[in-house]
C-alpha cells in the first residue's frame, strides 16, 4: 500500500469529481440546488411606483407650509386596480405596496399626520418624491439577476418566484449507491446472532448523502464473498454516477472490494492514505463514475467521508470550494500529531467573541463513534508534527451534514 498525503488525495478527487449534466427543476423543488443558468428579471422592481408606508398620498406643491390642512379625499389599498386621480388641495389615505394614484408624487407617513372626518392634517412633510418606491428602481426587465453557479435558497427562489418564473435549470444531482460489506453485519431492527454487528454505517451514509440532495440513493449490503461483492458491484456501476462502499477495501483476506473492482474494469486512483482514520481509502474511476471505498471502521468511513467524498459530491452538483474549506481556530486544548500521518482530531469547534476555537474531544480512538457523534469538527494535524501546543493557530473542518 503506497500511501497518497491527504492533500494530494483531496486533489486528485476534486479533478475527478464532474458534474452530470443539468435540468430543469420546479422551483418549489429547487432549494439547496445550484443554478446551470442564469436568471434574467422577467419585471420591472418595482413593477410600478408604490407607497413604501401607510400614511396619505399628496401633491408636494399642495405643501406651502407645515402643518397644512387638506381634504381626504378618499383611500388607496394594495392590489387596488382602479385609482382616483388627486385633486389639488387633496390626500389620499393609502397603504404599504398600494399603487401611487395619478397626481400624486409624495407619501406623508401616518404618524406625521392627525385625520378626522373631512380633513388631513400633514405636520411634517419630507419633500417630493418620498416615501415611493418608484418603479424599476431595483431592477429592470431583461437585467441579469442570478448568476449562474449560485446556490439556490429561499431568498434566491423568492426572487425568482417574484419574477413569475416556475421553474429553473439546475445542476444534476448525481445518483449514489452505497453498498456495505462484511458477514458480520445485520440490519437494525434484527436481533443480533454470536459475532454480529448492526451495519450502522450504511445508514450514516446514506443519511449523509440524501442530506446532501442526492435523492435516488439505493443502499445494499454484500456478504464478504468474491460473486456477491462482484454482482453488488456491478449492478451499482449500470445504476449509480458515485459508489460508495463500507469495508472490505483493507489489507485482509476478506477484502475483496479492491480486486473486484480490478475486475470490473475500475481504475484504481488511490488507495491507502496517510490520514488518521482512514489508512484503508479506495478511490477509483470508471468513465465518469466515481468510486469511493470507505474504510469499514464508522469512525474512519464518516471521517474519509467528510474529507473526500463530500467535497466531491458538492463538486459535483455545483458547489463552489467554499462550501468545503477548513476554519482557521485556535486551540483550546493541545492536541496529539502522529509522525507518519495527518490526523484528523474530532473536536469541538466554538464561535467566541468573533474568534473561533477549537477543542479536541476525549474520544479519540478510531472505535468510539462517540467521539464523532459529540464532535462537529476535525482538526487537522499535519503529517509529522508531534503535537500541537493550546493557544496555537489550526485548520479545522468542520462537520457540517448539510450542503
Ligand atoms: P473492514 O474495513 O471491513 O475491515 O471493517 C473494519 C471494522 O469496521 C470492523 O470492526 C467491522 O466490523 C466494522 N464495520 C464494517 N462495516 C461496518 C458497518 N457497515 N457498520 C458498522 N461497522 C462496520
Ligand atoms: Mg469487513
Amino acid at each position: 500500500m503506497r500511501l497518497t498525503t491527504f492533500e494530494d488525495a483531496r486533489k486528485k478527487i476534486l479533478e475527478h469529481a464532474q458534474g452530470h449534466g443539468t435540468e430543469t427543476l420546479f422551483l418549489h423543488k429547487a432549494n439547496g440546488r445550484v443554478l446551470a443558468a442564469e436568471i434574467v428579471a422577467q419585471l420591472d422592481s418595482p413593477r410600478f411606483d408604490n407607497s413604501e408606508v401607510d400614511g396619505f398620498a399628496v401633491k408636494a406643491s399642495d405643501i406651502s407650509s407645515e402643518p397644512i390642512q387638506l381634504k381626504m379625499q378618499g383611500s388607496v389599498f394594495a392590489g387596488q386596480s382602479e385609482l382616483p386621480y388627486l385633486e389639488e388641495g387633496s390626500a389620499l389615505r393609502i397603504f404599504t405596496g398600494a399603487p401611487i394614484p395619478p397626481g400624486a408624487d409624495s407619501v406623508v407617513m401616518q404618524e406625521d399626520c392627525e385625520w378626522k372626518d373631512e380633513t388631513v392634517t400633514i405636520r411634517r412633510f419630507e419633500g417630493d418624491g418620498s416615501h415611493i418606491r418608484k418603479s424599476g428602481s431595483e431592477y429592470l426587465a431583461g437585467q441579469l439577476l442570478l448568476a449562474k453557479g449560485m446556490a439556490i435558497t429561499p431568498p434566491v427562489i423568492g426572487l425568482i418566484a417574484s419574477n413569475g418564473v416556475s421553474d429553473v435549470l439546475g445542476v444534476k444531482l448525481p445518483k449514489v449507491t452505497i453498498l456495505s460489506t462484511g458477514n458480520e453485519l445485520a440490519p437494525i431492527r434484527k436481533q443480533l446472532e454470536p459475532g454480529q454487528i448492526y451495519d450502522s454505517n450504511g445508514i450514516a451514509l446514506s443519511t449523509a448523502v440524501r442530506a446532501l440532495g442526492p435523492e435516488m440513493v439505493v443502499t445494499g449490503r454484500l456478504r464478504d464473498d468474491e460473486e456477491s461483492v462482484l454482482d453488488g458491484l456491478e449492478k451499482a456501476l449500470e445504476a449509480a454516477d458515485v459508489i460508495i462502499t463500507s469495508g472490505g477495501v483493507s489489507v485482509g483476506d476478506h477484502d475483496l472490494i479492491r480486486p473486484a473492482l480490478k475486475k470490473l474494469g475500475v481504475e484504481e486512483l488511490i488507495w491507502g492514505i496517510s490520514v488518521r482514520p482512514g489508512k484503508p481509502f479506495y478511490f477509483g474511476k470508471k468513465g465518469k463514475k466515481l468510486i469511493f471505498g470507505l474504510p469499514g471502521n464508522p469512525v474512519s468511513g464518516l471521517v474519509c467521508f467528510q474529507l473526500f467524498v463530500r467535497p466531491a459530491l458538492l463538486q459535483m452538483m455545483g458547489h463552489d470550494e467554499g462550501a468545503f474549506q477548513p476554519i482557521s481556530a485556535t486551540l483550546e486544548s493541545a492536541a496529539q500529531g502522529d509522525p507518519s500521518r495527518t490526523v484528523f482530531a474530532r473536536a469541538n469547534l466554538d464561535l467566541k467573541n468573533g474568534v473561533y476555537t477549537a477543542f479536541p474531544a476525549d474520544a479519540q480512538e478510531s472505535y468510539m463513534s462517540s467521539g464523532l457523534a459529540g464532535s462537529n469538527g476535525l482538526i487537522a494535524v499535519p503529517c509529522g508534527a508531534a503535537e500541537i501546543a493550546s493557544g496555537s493557530k489550526v485548520d479545522v473542518y468542520p462537520l457540517k451534514w448539510t450542503p
